[in-house]
């Protein structure tokens, strides 16, 4: 390694760009180079320019006052120069600076206005970058390498601190002191760094606490949610299937019995269409005693069906009001139920405890499903179906009477009227099992409104519970039936308001988590 160029533009007697070639000689003979000139003629200035490139920073040492005394102040035919430039071009074919650059360049510029830079092959570093290339490759702005004018001198006389400095760049200890200097600032910004962080850590360690108990709960409501979600859709999806088999079933029997019925019906007909004929033939004979008693046998049988037509729809207008009662229950929300304890603590201990016992179990009453033989019917549809009982027993009567009458008036009749009133009893037998299904029919047709209202109620808590899920449900059966409804619908409900106390919690909440 060694200098093989300098070049001066500005600095101090070198006005205008100078450059100094350095011979680096044969191998094993490396070459000297001697300036010479008059006195004060600038040789010192060289040497200086070389000095302050490597990085000088005393301007004593440069042998001025103030950093701009190094750029050139003009002459009687120049003017003043705007700025001062030193670079050098540094051989480093051996590879003693430890760069990959057989030949670096350093180049030092300062600006009138105090700017100023260094450079690096053309690239702008910092001071402390060229400083330690050079400390690294034994060159040191204050070693020996650069010896100006009673440098020697200064050298013996120097101080042992002062000289311990010559011996530190002499053994390459500068490079290294310079490299712990570094490394000692860069710790000292990494234990702020450190200081820093831990105070924004105590400053945010109790809200991620609070945050992640915010999250944990969220993560809770979401395996509940999903417990819940699984649970509706067995519970619910089973109930619906059920009560649409029952349904189906039902209407099966329905057409069934109303078939028998017309059959029955049909029979009668035909049957009343023969005794006409047959009591025409008999009344030219005899009296019409039997005609007249089987028409008012007639008449109360229409009668009785009547009154049965109407007990019927009073039953199932019962039946069917029950049903909805209970369907249409459903547990007070948590925010309501807290409402009524308040109000219930909040009572006066002058009011007694027989009136706090008494809000308490009415409470108790409103939180617990109602059993359908305690639901209490409407009195005016209990009353309706009363008097049409009523009227079916006093119609059952009349039937009964009319029947004896008819009886009555077989045992005083002629032979052609003993086929009359065998054929009327066959026509009563009919009768009576026409009944007895229309009987059967009301039967089912009470069933299948209680069915339908429970579907009806089952529908509505559907669509609050489960929303456009429902869609889902009542379009395929499932593939099992689930079974302890009953149980499972209580961990629905307890599910529920679970959820309810853990209450929404918002995306920001999570995002700030995160
Ligand atoms: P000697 O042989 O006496 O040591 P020298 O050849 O080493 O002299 P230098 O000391 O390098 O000469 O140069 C001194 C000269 O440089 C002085 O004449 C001084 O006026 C001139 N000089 C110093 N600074 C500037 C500057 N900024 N602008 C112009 N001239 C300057």
């Amino acid at each position: 390694m060694y200098l093989a160029r300098l070049e001066l533009q500005g600095f101090k007697t070198f006005a205008k760009k100078t450059v100094l070639e350095f011979s680096a000689g044969k191998k094993d003979r490396r070459a000297l180079t001697v300036i010479v000139g008059p006195n004060g003629s600038g040789k010192s200035n060289a040497a200086d320019a070389i000095r302050w490139c490597l990085g000088e920073q005393s301007m004593k040492l440069l042998r001025g006052k103030k950093s701009e005394d190094i750029i050139f102040s003009g002459s009687s035919g120049k003017a003043r120069a705007g700025y001062a430039e030193v670079t050098m071009v540094i051989n480093n074919e051996d590879g003693a600076m430890p760069v990959d650059y057989s030949e670096v360049t350093i180049t030092r510029r300062l600006y009138r206005d105090g700017d100023s830079e260094y450079l690096l092959n053309g690239k702008p570093v910092r001071l402390s970058d060229i400083q330690l290339l050079l400390a690294e490759a034994g060159v040191g702005q204050r070693s020996y390498s650069v010896i100006g004018q009673g440098m020697i001198d200064h050298v013996l006389t120097s101080s042992p601190e002062e000289r311990k400095i010559f011996f530190d760049d002499a053994t390459g200890v500068r490079g290294l002191q310079m490299k712990r200097h570094q490394s000692m600032l860069k710790l000292r910004k990494a234990s702020e760094n450190l200081a820093e962080a831990q105070l924004l850590l105590s400053e945010i360690e109790p809200r991620l606490r609070s945050l992640k108990r915010q999250v944990k709960r969220l993560e809770k409501r979401e395996s509940l949610e999903v417990e819940l979600s699984e649970l509706q859709t067995a519970y619910y999806g089973t109930l619906w299937w059920d009560l649409n088999d029952e349904l189906t079933s039902v209407q099966e029997s329905l057409k069934e019995v109303s078939y028998q019925i017309d059959q029955k019906k049909d029979e009668l007909k035909k049957g009343d269409e023969q005794l006409a004929q047959m009591e025409k033939a008999a009344k030219s004979k005899q009296d019409t005693g039997s005609s007249s008693a089987h028409q008012a046998y007639k008449q109360a049988q229409q009668r009785l069906s009547d009154a049965r037509s109407k007990a019927f729809e009073a039953e199932r207008a019962l039946e069917v009001s029950k049903v909805r009662a209970q369907s249409t229950w459903a547990p007070l929300p948590l925010a309501q139920i807290i409402k009524e304890l308040e109000s219930i603590m909040g009572m006066d201990e002058a009011s007694g405890v027989k009136k706090l016992l008494q809000m308490v179990k009415k409470l108790r009453d409103r939180l617990t499903k109602p059993n359908p033989a305690d639901v209490k019917p409407d009195a005016k549809l209990v009353k309706a179906l009363e008097g049409a009982k009523k009227a079916v027993v006093e119609a059952q009567k009349l039937v009964t009477t009319t029947e004896k009458e008819l009886d009555k008036a077989s045992k005083s009749s002629t032979s052609t009227q003993t086929e009359v009133f065998a054929f009327q009893r066959e026509m009563r037998r009919i009768q009576g099992e026409l009944h007895t299904r229309e009987n059967e029919k009301n039967r089912i047709k009470i069933d299948m409104a209680r069915i339908e209202t429970r579907i009806e109620g089952l529908d509505r808590e559907m669509k609050e519970a489960l929303g456009t899920a429902r869609a889902t449900i009542t379009a395929q059966a499932p593939k099992t039936r689930t079974r302890g409804l009953d149980e499972k619908r209580s961990r629905m409900l307890s599910l529920r308001h679970k959820l309810e106390l853990i209450g929404g919690i918002d995306e920001e909440t999570i995002a700030e988590y995160k």
